[in-house]
């Protein structure tokens, strides 16, 4: 089971793809976690990428490909992954391709989570994440049980220093310009599997698991 998910930053690619790792238990690699991971490690990846994060922009594909390459390498993908923010561009996409293809394998599902932009701006505003565990909550939508806390760790909650409305609007022009192209690439590789995204969180992952399950 390979599966990307695709979608506008904000539209909850983060919350299912936690679900969906759960449920089938598989890795849940999202590349902005990676190099939030590695920014609080103080590595050199992670000072590189913090310029371009804190901008809102894309870090470079030659940071990022190689990246996702020797992570999906590892056991525990064995039985497949679920990839999350990337690909984020059509090189990324080419690159990601021909890589699964030298090892004979191929994406199996591309899920699309279709949020219009009107609702990105209120989502990544009251989104909060927790720096230890990295889970994320919504302070309306989705709260923690306890105001400002994780459920699962008990760490104080963040907001992300990216999700500031000047940058979040970046973000969405960056995803229109660069990422969205690749609703069309998997179209075409016929994987592509639309999801409404702006229904509640459950329902989106009702959807979601009867897709996988065709
Ligand atoms: P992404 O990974 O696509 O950037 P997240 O999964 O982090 O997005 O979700 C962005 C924000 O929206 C978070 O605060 C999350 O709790 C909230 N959220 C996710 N899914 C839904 C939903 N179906 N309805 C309302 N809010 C949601
Ligand atoms: P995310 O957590 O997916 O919202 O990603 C946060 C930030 O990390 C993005 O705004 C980019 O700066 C960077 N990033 C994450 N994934 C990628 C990727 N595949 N390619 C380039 N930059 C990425």
């Amino acid at each position: 089971m390979k599966i990307v998910m695709l979608g506008a930053p904000g539209a909850g690619k983060g919350t299912q793809a936690d679900r969906i790792a759960e449920k089938y238990a598989i890795p849940h690699i999202s590349t902005g976690d990676i190099f939030r991971a590695n920014l609080k490690q103080g590595t050199e990846l992670g000072k590189k990428a913090k310029t371009y994060m804190d901008a809102g922009q894309l870090v470079p594909d030659e940071l990022t490909c190689d990246l996702v390459v020797d992570r999906i390498a590892q056991d525990d993908c064995s039985r497949g992954y679920i990839l999350d923010g990337f690909p984020r561009t059509i090189p990324q996409a080419e690159f990601f391709t021909a890589a699964l293809a030298e090892r004979g394998e191929k994406i199996d599902c591309a899920i699309d989570v279709e949020v219009p932009d009107e609702n990105i701006v209120n989502r990544m505003s009251g989104r909060r994440a927790c720096p230890d565990c990295g889970a994320t909550y919504h302070i309306v939508y989705i709260p923690p049980k306890k105001e400002g806390i994780c459920d699962h760790c008990g760490a104080a909650l963040i907001r992300r220093a990216d999700d500031e409305p000047e940058t979040v609007l970046n973000r969405l022009k960056v995803y229109h310009d660069q990422t969205q192209p690749l609703i069309d690439y998997y179209k075409k590789e016929g994987v592509l599997r639309p999801v409404d995204g702006t229904k509640d969180m459950d329902d989106v992952f009702t959807d979601i698991v009867k897709i996988l399950e065709d």
